[in-house]
């Protein structure tokens, strides 16, 4: 569990699973907007990584050891 906090209101969300969408190259978690439209801060939980993130960078080590087999 990892929760969130708005600066601007104070508002604290609970997020379990983060999901990611790329808008305009930017990297946005809708999970963590709040009402407002500010961008809520990580202030608890193991790692502000979203769990998507840890996951694809295990997938690219996994296809460049392939390749270094090669
Ligand atoms: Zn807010």
């Amino acid at each position: 569990m990892t929760v969130y906090q708005c600066p601007k209101c104070s508002l604290k969300k609970d997020v379990a699973n983060l999901s990611i969408k790329i808008i305009d190259g930017k990297i946005v978690c809708p999970e963590t907007l709040c009402k407002c439209g500010k961008e809520m801060e990580n202030i608890e939980g193991d790692s502000g990584m979203p769990n998507i993130i840890r996951n694809e960078s295990s997938i690219g080590k996994g296809i460049l050891k392939r390749m270094k087999r090669k």
